[in-house]
């Protein structure tokens, strides 16, 4: 894809000027990677020349890169925490950054159990926006028309707090939408949403989704492009329709809107788009829904929708099979990368296979170092942006204009390509991530200290756990955790009992991380843990199987979490009793510490 190409472009496409705009814009990015990341340092490193924390390393006004990797030590969130602590209790100090910090976002990576939170300024906001604005001029690149039609997003705001010294903390996305650059964002013909702003700001997730389903609904014939940020979230949606359909089929039927949306701003936007009766659509609601027959529902509702708009890279790829299922196969769409730390880069080929996709860093958005992945040890050099090579992992390491300097991201990526002198990058997985439905991630340290907590009930029993593994399961909806269980009982006959081991899961999930419990509590985008009790002898009989198939039996090592459908069928066929939390954990938007 080229601005030259697009002008050819078989589609007999002829880009407006601001799609004409982005391309060259991303023309000039991707032939000058190494360029715009040697201006993108130096003005990083002589804005902030001043501040506590590159005058600790004694930088002492260079801005080049060789002295700033010389001298700057490559970080984890958890060596920056006493600065973004001291900043989150009111220290306006240039500590990180000589521009003000103005909020803080809340990473889904988590810290002690609680959000990350990431410093952010004001500008911040325009790079992001300026990412965004590079989307639809490659989609058009491949998909025409549509300025035609509308996108059905589901998007959502979270909860959010202020830090002690009173600095906003919520995620990036909400952060967005509230932002006076999306709320009024000029007219754009391809970017009409069928959900009102209002819909999308209401804090109550079961009013927005209701209104925003009703929106999409209403607006069938109209929409072109169906999506949500990640997989999770659009099968979430589909999962409240299945269970919603009867009163939203009714508002239409009587052109009235439910009691359950509460909300006056939603009320109001609502009275302008649900302004009759309209029973034939509401017949065609019921037909579809009726049947209790849920594949290719997608494109039975909305007939013209040319692709998902949904992220199926990373840990959400394991929702693809069920987005097939539901859309009859459309193209899944994942068109960008980006996280709180700082927004990456986009996917030059958006209508792919999943498998293909591959994320082109924009070299404006920050510094970027790569890790070499593989062969990583304490003297490892960093590698530039224009260096990695094809096929390599690395791990990503990005200095902002905030003031992280070398923060490691956390995420793996592999080189699949270069476009121009931009490489091009796979996601691999984000490092140390075990379970994840959602935005939670959980590791390995964490599921070991939710499973010793939770079995220190069974112990006045005599009860313990002897091995434990873990299994996102995410063909219901919403997904849960299953922590599968093999129990050394003192007395067998006398096994704990179901109340207990009820208990059990809720006390696993009382001890995980805050975004995990927001997702339980707040978002319901998590069901409630289960415990799958298997009988003794079965993680013998799961090494055994590791060993049949080449493991050695001397570096054997429990997993601790299975995907493998031979290893989840063997662990099934074992299972002697089935647990579920009863009831939701504690979260609140509060910070625990
Ligand atoms: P957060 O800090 O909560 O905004 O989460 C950002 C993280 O989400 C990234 O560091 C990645 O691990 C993951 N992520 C974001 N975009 C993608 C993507 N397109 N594909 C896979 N994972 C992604």
């Amino acid at each position: 894809m080229t601005v030259d190409s697009a002008l050819r472009s078989p589609m007999n496409y002829s880009p407006s000027d601001k799609d004409v705009k982005a391309l060259k814009f991303i023309e000039e990015m991707t032939r000058n990677v190494d360029f715009v990341q040697k201006k993108v340092i130096r003005e990083i490193l002589s804005r902030n020349s001043e501040t506590e924390y590159l005058k600790r390393y004694g930088l002492k006004g260079f801005t080049d890169r060789r002295t700033f990797k010389t001298k700057v030590p490559v970080v984890t969130y958890d060596d920056l925490k006493p600065e973004i602590q001291r900043i989150a209790n009111g220290d306006r100090s240039m500590i990180l950054s000589s521009h003000p910090i103005t909020e803080f976002l809340t990473s889904s990576g988590t810290s002690a159990g609680e959000r990350k939170l990431m410093p952010t300024i004001d500008e911040d906001m325009d790079r992001r926006q300026l990412l965004y604005s590079l989307l639809m001029p490659v989609m058009n690149l491949y998909v025409p028309g549509l300025d035609k039609g509308k996108a059905l997003y589901f998007l959502f705001v979270k909860s959010e707090s202020k830090t002690p010294g009173g600095l906003p903390a919520r995620p990036v996305l909400t952060s967005y939408y509230k932002s006076e650059q999306f709320k009024r964002r000029p007219y754009d013909p391809y970017n009409v949403y069928t959900s009102p702003n209002e819909a999308i700001l209401c804090p109550d997730s079961s009013q927005s989704m209701y209104s925003q389903m009703l929106c999409g609904l209403l607006m069938r014939h109209e929409v072109l492009r169906l999506g949500a940020v990640f997989a999770s979230g659009l099968l979430r949606a589909i999962g409240f329709l299945q269970t919603n359909w009867k009163e939203l089929a009714n508002d239409i039927s009587t052109g009235t809107l439910s009691s359950r949306i509460s909300d006056p701003a939603i009320k109001e936007s609502m009275s302008k788009i649900l302004t009759k009766p309209d029973q034939e659509l509401a017949d065609f609601i019921t037909s579809v829904c009726c049947q209790d027959k849920w594949e290719g529902v997608i494109t039975k509702i909305w007939p013209n929708t040319k692709y998902l708009d949904v992220i199926v890279t990373g840990a959400m790829a394991q929702y693809i099979p069920m987005l097939e299922y539901y859309s009859g196969g459309l193209p899944m769409a994942c068109t960008m990368y980006a996280s709180s730390e700082s927004y990456f880069g986009i996917n030059l080929k958006p209508i792919c296979k999943p498998s293909e996709v591959s994320y082109t860093i924009m070299p404006n958005m920050a510094y970027f170092e790569f890790l070499p992945h593989e062969v990583a040890t304490e003297a490892s050099e960093l590698v530039e942006l224009a260096d990695v090579e094809i096929g390599k992992e690395y791990e990503l390491v990005i200095t902002t204009y905030a003031g992280l300097n070398r923060y490691r991201v956390g995420d793996i990526l592999q080189v699949t390509a270069f476009y121009n002198s931009a490489p091009q990058f796979k996601f691999v997985r984000r490092k140390n991530v075990l379970l994840s439905i959602e935005s939670d991630k959980t590791d390995e340290a964490e599921l070991q200290g939710a499973v010793e907590k939770a079995s220190m009930l069974l112990r006045e029993q005599g009860t313990r756990v002897i091995e434990y593994t873990s299994y996102a399961e995410t063909k219901t909806i919403p997904g849960h955790y299953v922590i599968y269980w093999e129990l050394l009982m003192k007395d067998q006959t006398n096994p704990p009992s179901n109340e207990v081991m009820a208990q059990c899961c809720l006390e696993m999930e009382e001890s995980l991380n805050s975004v995990y419990r927001q997702s339980r509590v707040a978002d319901k985008s998590i069901g409630p843990l289960e415990i799958r009790v298997v009988k003794n002898g079965t993680f013998e009989e799961l090494m055994d199987y590791a060993i049949s198939r080449g493991a050695s039996i001397n570096q054997y090592k429990v997993p601790r979490c299975v995907s493998f459908t031979p290893i989840m069928e063997l662990l099934d066929s074992r299972v002697v009793s089935t647990h579920f939390s009863p009831a939701l954990p504690q979260w609140s938007p509060e910070r625990r510490r």
